[in-house]
């Protein structure tokens, strides 16, 4: 059985029945078709491979970057199987800004509608204008404009009722020639009237001064999602913990850092077997070298117990956990 090890960032010993690499949707479909189970891949940065995967592991390499330009906007089509940063980076190098808040951010350009990846101040739904895709049941090529992308915090369509139905082979970008620059968010804020690149390099270097190499210990990023409480809510926490931080995303909703409250209920830094909670970003578990998926599990479930107990709040997920049949529920 081939090892999905050094198929996923964070890392975890798992094979499974096969691995297909394709870069067509022709050969996508062939290869889906002939799988009794299977599971889209693209880098694996927020997939985790709990146990050995009892299916097809098909791992998207489409290739492919076109660009053209109005007065207005600069027009780009990226084949799903790029790497994030590559295009990010080519952006920057063609003076088509507008995505450097985002750099570094692992992964491929097929994901990135997915969870509305965001970093800084940004979400990448703001840029794109459709997203190409296959049905997975019939092979059928389907666009879906930006407007019905459904585009949320770490959300869309394809979270929900798009949820394991189709392969994402295309997204396409409109980025503007006449940009503002996103400077509001934490050290960006610091900056004296920076440029694009000025914000890209701040990105990378905040980036990696804050957040565990991959390569040196196995993670996922952000392993749950911050979560979004009603105000009134966020009120009556307050008023026992006076410096909570939140920000408000609607008139009666609040986004509350999950980092804080990880940090609060003194997780920060702990370790559970193989497995650790971040020491300067609790939002991040790592892998310290041999972790077990059991391990992630059951480290993941103290977390979200005790952040329920202490604060009435449930964590949710960023990360995809993939069991022996597929995708698995923490909770
Ligand atoms: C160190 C680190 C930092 C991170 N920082 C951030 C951050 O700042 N902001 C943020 O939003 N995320 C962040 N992430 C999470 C991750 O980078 C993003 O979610 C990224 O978009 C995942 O891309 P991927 O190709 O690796 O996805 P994968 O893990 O390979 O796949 C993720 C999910 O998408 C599905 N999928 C993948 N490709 C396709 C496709 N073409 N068609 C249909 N389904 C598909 C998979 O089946 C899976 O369910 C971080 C991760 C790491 C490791």
């Amino acid at each position: 059985m081939p090892s999905l090890q050094s198929h996923h960032t964070f890392s975890l010993q798992a094979n499974c029945l096969s691995i297909v690499e394709f870069n067509s949707a022709d050969a996508f479909i062939s290869a889906y078709n002939q799988a009794d189970h299977a599971y889209i891949l693209g880098e694996g940065s927020n997939t985790l491979f709990l146990e050995d995967y009892q299916g097809t592991v098909l791992v998207n390499r489409i290739a492919g970057i076109n660009h053209f330009d109005t007065e207005s906007h600069h027009h780009i089509s990226v084949g799903a199987g790029e790497s994030w940063h590559g295009f990010v980076s080519l952006c920057m190098q063609n003076g088509w800004y507008g995505l450097e808040n985002l750099a570094l951010i692992p992964g491929s350009v097929g994901a990135c509608p997915i969870q509305n990846i965001g970093a800084y101040g940004v979400e990448v739904g703001k840029f794109i204008s459709s997203v190409e895709a296959v049905l997975l049941t019939s092979g059928e090529k389907i666009i879906i404009k930006s407007a019905d992308c459904n585009f949320a915090y770490r959300d869309s369509i394809f979270k929900n009722e798009l949820a394991n139905k189709v392969l994402i082979t295309q997204v396409n970008f409109v980025l503007p020639k006449m940009y503002s620059l996103e400077t509001s968010y934490g050290e960006l804020s610091k900056l004296t009237a920076p440029t694009a690149q000025q914000i890209f390099d701040a990105v990378i270097a905040i980036r990696k001064s804050k957040l565990p190499d991959p390569a040196q210990f196995g993670n996922a990023g952000s392993f749950f999602k911050n979560p979004v409480v009603t105000t009134s809510q966020f009120e009556t926490l307050k008023s026992t913990y006076a410096d909570i931080p939140g920000f408000g995303v609607s008139h009666d909703e609040t986004k509350i850092p999950a980092a804080w409250l990880i940090d609060q209920a003194g997780f920060k830094g702990k370790v559970f077997n193989q497995v650790r909670c971040h020491p300067t970003q609790p939002l991040v578990l790592t892998n310290l070298g041999n972790a077990q998926g059991e391990d992630v599990v059951t480290f993941a479930k103290e977390i979200i117990c005790e952040i329920s107990r202490k604060f009435n709040i449930k964590l949710e997920p960023e990360v995809r956990l993939v069991g022996a049949k597929g995708v698995i529920d923490l909770v």
